[in-house]
């Protein structure tokens, strides 16, 4: 029992002096909404991903509705994404009167399956949302390549794929809407806030109009609205903690890759066998380690709950679960969506537990995780 140590949260956001200071001289200057933080976080976001248009927000979530607002999607359209997702990459396509349509995921990858993506394109659909659950990112290849076959907007959801990449180059330096969160518990934070990746400035003009009411100004005091904007723009005090955080972007991906590794040499080569859970796929190379995510034994209604609790009572460790499948939530039943539509989707989400893995965590504390998790496996085997 190590009740006795310190409680290890399943994330934890780590800001360093530098940016708190930073923060504290934005306070202090007499402009703390959206202005010149914003420019130069827009603008090092932008270098970032290749000199493609982004524009900030104040969350992952309405950057993809104003998405899919830029692409014209609305009533009549259908959007296909995976069940296996925070609520918000569905509840954006109710938001803009679409029509939702999931597609199982693989198991293996715990994404979006792209076979059962494509046989689920009809002459409806008009725009694709995958997620790149954990930092992992879907074979963005064959992704596009389905999206041009049949003439389909992708946004992106990108949110948890800061710092990911696909065949070296970095998640959104390329592809069409690209869709990131600064959520407190993602890789890189600003408090709450998110960031778009555009292709054209007239896109991003257009951003820039539903980011704040819809309106244009012009002249000294000309002022219009042409298009039903809303109220999303990101202060300067966020921005500040963003361009704080920006420096540390690959370090910190490094660390994370560095302390996934550690848990795979940890669990070694016959966890999987002798307990029957499942890890990750070791997506070195790839993915950003936003989540280690390990797949559950099934032992019945509550195997989660009794694991996360022992996790928390024994060993105050945190975990947490990503995600309850979006299908099988009220919003979606009164949609006609039921238990058995997606099987992988509905055993991952019940199975799935997410293990400790922030910034400022220390190998140590791996070993740690891994010694209770071990632990509780081995005492639910032996009942
Ligand atoms: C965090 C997250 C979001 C939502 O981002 P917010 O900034 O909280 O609005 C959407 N999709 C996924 C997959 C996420 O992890």
């Amino acid at each position: 029992m190590t009740a006795e140590l310190p409680f290890l949260p399943f994330s934890r956001p780590t800001i360093d002096e530098e940016t708190i200071a930073a923060v504290g001289e934005v306070l202090r200057s007499g402009w703390i909404t959206t202005g010149p933080k914003n420019q130069a976080f827009e603008a090092l976001l932008s270098a970032y991903f290749g000199g493609r248009p982004v524009r900030t927000f104040n969350s992952g979530t309405c950057t993809m509705e104003i998405a899919l607002r830029i692409a014209g999607v609305g009533a009549d359209d259908e959007v296909i994404t995976t069940p296996v997702s925070w609520p918000a990459t569905a509840n954006v396509i109710l938001e803009v009167g679409a029509t939702p349509v999931f597609a199982d995921i693989d198991p293996v990858t715990r994404n979006i399956d792209l076979d059962k993506l494509e046989a689920a394109i009809t002459p409806r659909t008009k725009a694709l949302i995958p997620v790149y659950l954990s930092g992992l990112p879907v074979d963005m290849d064959r992704l596009y390549a389905i999206a041009n076959r049949h003439g389909l907007r992708v946004i992106e959801d990108a949110a948890q794929a800061l710092g990911s990449t696909w065949n070296g180059k970095r998640i959104g330096s390329f592809g069409d809407f690209v869709s990131f969160s600064f959520q407190a518990n993602k890789n890189l934070t600003t408090g709450e806030g998110g960031c778009l990746v555009l292709n054209t400035p007239e896109e991003a003009r257009l951003a820039e109009k539903y980011r704040l009411q819809g309106v244009t100004r012009s002249g000294v005091d000309g002022i219009d609205v042409d298009v039903l904007g809303g109220k999303y723009n990101m202060s300067d005090i966020m921005a500040a903690i963003g361009l704080g955080q920006m420096k540390q972007l690959e370090a910190l991906t490094a660390h994370r890759a560095a302390l996934a590794r550690h848990y795979f040499d940890c669990f070694g080569p016959d966890f999987e066998r002798d307990t029957g859970a499942q890890l990750p796929l070791q997506a070195f190379g790839t993915s950003n380690w936003h989540l280690f995510q390990i797949i559950l034994p099934d032992q019945g209604p509550g195997t989660r709950a009794a694991f996360m609790t022992r996790l928390q009572q024994d060993y105050n460790i945190g975990t947490g679960y990503h995600y309850a499948p979006i299908h099988l939530l009220t919003l979606y039943r009164e949609r006609g969506f039921r238990e058995g539509m997606f099987p992988h989707a509905e055993q991952i989400g019940r199975l799935t537990v997410t293990l400790p893995m922030f910034n400022a965590m220390t190998t140590q504390e791996v070993e740690r995780v891994v010694a209770a998790v071990k632990a509780v496996l081995k005492k639910d085997a032996a009942q």
